[in-house]
């Protein structure tokens, strides 16, 4: 077999306040020859993701850095093209944490599979993945059921979506925030909110009092800062947060100061719980079981903000932060060779 080259983006400098470009590098290198009991794999869509920013600091965080000069990771789904393992053949579908390169060879462990009838394959790293399974959690943690009014954040977003839509499902009454008119739009023509608006236009408390008068049961974090201040302000006695992200602060290049109404807490006997979706791995078939069956039926939509190349995907991650994407950001690497 002909030695394969593939593009990677590294790490060359950390980050202060806003990633730049400068921060990151393109390069290229050839793969050793494939050796027993490995695979080779080309990358079809790697997703850039909000946490990805913490790695980039230096310093132990939930999560190790990422290593200066090393190729980033994150999650990714290709196809396999060469094996030299049993548990797979070329033309298999997998997904992995090895993206942010375009082709990599793998032992079999690093690997899994996942079915080519469920399409687009993209679909693995949104809805049917890490950040669809995050927002099934999150409704899960504080036992989210019909009847409650809930409230997300960074609505039109990967998690935000999803979440939304599978408290549609269990009957609650859905209001969510996100940046533009055309998030608006998409959350309430598309995902079927009951409510959202667009928390540029003006204060959130503001705007939540308004389209929430009698407050809410359930807030879903994915920003922090002046939103989590407002839910708490909203949020009505023994309401439930649900602490999943806190964008707004992961540029911060000081420790942001908390909410000035933190005694809420105690006088309505709120509860807010953290989650960390890689805590739920045993409840993944769980997931994908009833999401998934969400997903094949129609009753859940997947949207995705697909860039193409991954010399695109250093600018598809900085979108992240500047509200960018409509539902998950992935970055398309290369078109499926195989007959599906
Ligand atoms: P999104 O797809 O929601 O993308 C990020 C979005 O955040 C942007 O589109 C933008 O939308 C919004 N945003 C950016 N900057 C700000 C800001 N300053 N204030 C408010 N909103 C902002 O990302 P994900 O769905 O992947 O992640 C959502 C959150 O969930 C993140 O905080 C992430 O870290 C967290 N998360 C947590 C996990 C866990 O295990 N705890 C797992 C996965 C994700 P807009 O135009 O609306 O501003």
């Amino acid at each position: 077999m002909p030695k394969i080259a593939s593009r990677e983006i590294r790490l060359v400098s950390r980050p202060t306040g806003i990633p730049t470009a400068a921060n990151f590098t393109l390069a290229q290198v050839e793969l050793a020859p494939l050796q027993d009991h490995q695979v080779l794999v080309r990358n079809l869509y790697m997703s850039v993701d909000p946490y990805m920013r913490g790695r980039m600091n230096e310093g132990t965080s939930y999560v190790p850095p990422f290593d200066l000069g090393k190729p980033l990771d994150g999650g990714a789904v290709g196809e396999v093209i060469e094996s030299r393992a049993r548990e797979f053949k070329p033309g298999d579908a997998v997904t992995s944490n090895l993206g942010w390169r375009e082709c990599f060879i793998a032992s079999p462990k690093e690997l899994r599979p996942v079915s080519r009838e469920i399409q687009p394959l993209s679909v693995y790293l949104g809805a049917l993945g890490m950040t669809g399974m995050t927002a099934w959690v999150g409704l899960n943690l504080v036992e989210v059921k019909a009847g409650d009014v809930i409230f997300i954040s960074g609505a039109a977003g990967a998690v935000g979506s999803v979440a939304g839509q599978l408290a549609k499902l269990r009957g609650c009454r859905v209001i969510g925030s996100a940046g533009s008119m055309e998030k608006v739009m998409f959350l309430r023509e598309e995902c079927g909110f009951d409510i959202a608006f667009d928390y540029k236009i003006g204060p959130v408390l503001e705007q939540l009092n308004v389209e929430a008068p009698d407050g809410i049961d359930v807030y879903f974090d994915n920003v922090g800062g002046e939103t989590l201040e407002a839910a708490l302000s909203a949020l009505r006695v023994h309401g439930r947060i649900i602490a999943c992200g806190g964008i707004s602060n992961y540029n911060a290049e000081k420790p942001q100061p908390g909410p000035s109404n933190l005694f809420n807490m105690i006088t309505k006997r709120l509860t807010m719980k953290g989650l960390l979706v890689r805590d739920w791995l045993d409840r993944q078939g769980e997931f994908e079981r009833e999401v998934g069956g969400y997903f094949k039926t129609g009753k859940l939509k997947s949207k995705e903000t697909v860039v193409k190349g991954i010399d695109q995907a250093v600018d598809a991650f900085l979108g992240l932060f500047e509200g960018r994407n409509v539902g998950k950001m992935v970055v398309e690497l290369a078109s499926s060779r195989a007959v599906s």
